[in-house]
């Protein structure tokens, strides 16, 4: 298949594009990526809906293609919720170089050790390059301009109230306690229990709420896999993902290669995770979108007759509940 060019579609649009492989490199998020998690989920939410989710998005997707993907995901977050706010006049452009001078003045825009903080942007491992500046002695690194920015922007949005420091701890605290545990719990209920699997396939939202789980502000739909038919979910266009039962996504969910591959060559994406499908399974991909998130059920592995919930949910993996991978084997 050829590659199209940059020109012939958004940056975004990945679906089908590219042909690397998926790095799967489990990247735990340093505490500024998650302090930016934290402050766009809590700029959008109920009570603040500063924006959406496609609001997010279209300045992130105003970007060159080679911008989109290089710059870091949580950085491209930062640019999106600045941008966004200075649009509606929340804070303005000044105000943001105002504080991101006073930060220089500071020293605040230097950090001890190396500034790069992700493993899911895309840049060239080159190592012997540093793409940030660095002092002599190496001690301290500059951070990255958005970095800076994100730093600016919490700092005026405290100041304003607009946000408080209690709020972005609580929330952080809060994705930092959501995890694959909780779908996991799901999945070994459906298992375990027919009628609540029929209400999980009926309303997942609701259904999971009897676990005293959310399910989220989106609408959260369960997949069930069968012998003959095994789902895989993806988000094309950025990294939707069902956040309330399975906590923050991974980085290789929200790559390049993943976004673009799991539609073209999912047969491919699962055996580079280790699964192959039986000769004539189907295969069926969903790709989430804004208002719209998928958790994969899947199948009860043989050999656990009479295991209780608890025991089953320990079976239950992050990734067999994206459909990368089957539940674990007993
Ligand atoms: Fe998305």
């Amino acid at each position: 298949m050829t590659e199209t060019t940059p020109h012939d579609h958004p940056p975004h649009d990945a679906g089908g594009r590219f042909a690397a492989a998926i790095d799967q490199h489990e990247h735990q998020p340093a505490h500024w990526e998650k302090e930016a998690d934290a402050i766009r989920m809590l700029l959008a939410d109920r009570r603040r809906r500063f924006f959406t989710t496609d609001e997010s998005r279209r300045v992130q997707e105003q970007l060159d293609a080679a911008t989109y993907w290089t710059v870091p995901y949580y950085e491209r977050w930062i640019l999106a919720f600045s941008s966004l706010l200075a649009e509606k006049g929340a804070v303005t452009e000044a105000e943001m170089a105002d504080e991101e001078e006073r930060l220089r003045v500071a020293g605040a825009h230097r950090i001890e050790g190396e500034a790069a903080g992700g493993h899911d942007h895309h840049h060239d491992h080159d190592h012997d390059h540093h793409p940030y500046q660095e002092d002599d002695d190496a001690a301290t690194t500059e951070l990255p301009p958005l970095r800076l920015r994100g730093l600016a922007v919490r700092n005026l949005l405290l100041a304003k109230g607009i946000v408080t420091a209690e709020e972005i701890r609580a929330e952080i605290e809060r994705m930092d306690g959501r995890g694959p545990e909780n779908g996991a719990r799901v999945v070994a209920r459906a298992w375990t229990d027919p009628a609540f699997a029929a209400r999980l396939a009926a309303d997942a939202g609701a259904a999971v709420g009897e676990l005293g789980l959310s399910g989220g502000e989106t609408v959260l739909t369960a997949l069930f896999n069968t012998p003959r038919l095994h789902h895989l979910v993806v988000c094309t266009l950025c990294s939707c993902y069902p956040r309330s039962v399975l906590g923050r996504p991974p980085a290789w969910y929200k790559s390049r290669a993943y976004r673009a591959r799991a539609v073209r060559d999912p047969r491919g994406v699962l055996a580079e995770f280790g699964t192959v499908l039986p000769e004539g399974m189907e295969l069926r991909v969903h790709d989430s979108n804004a208002e719209l998130r998928y958790l994969v059920v899947p199948a009860r592995p043989a050999g656990t007759e009479g295991w209780d919930e608890a025991r089953l949910a320990t079976l239950v993996t992050r990734d067999s509940m994206i459909g990368v991978t089957p539940a674990r084997a007993p």
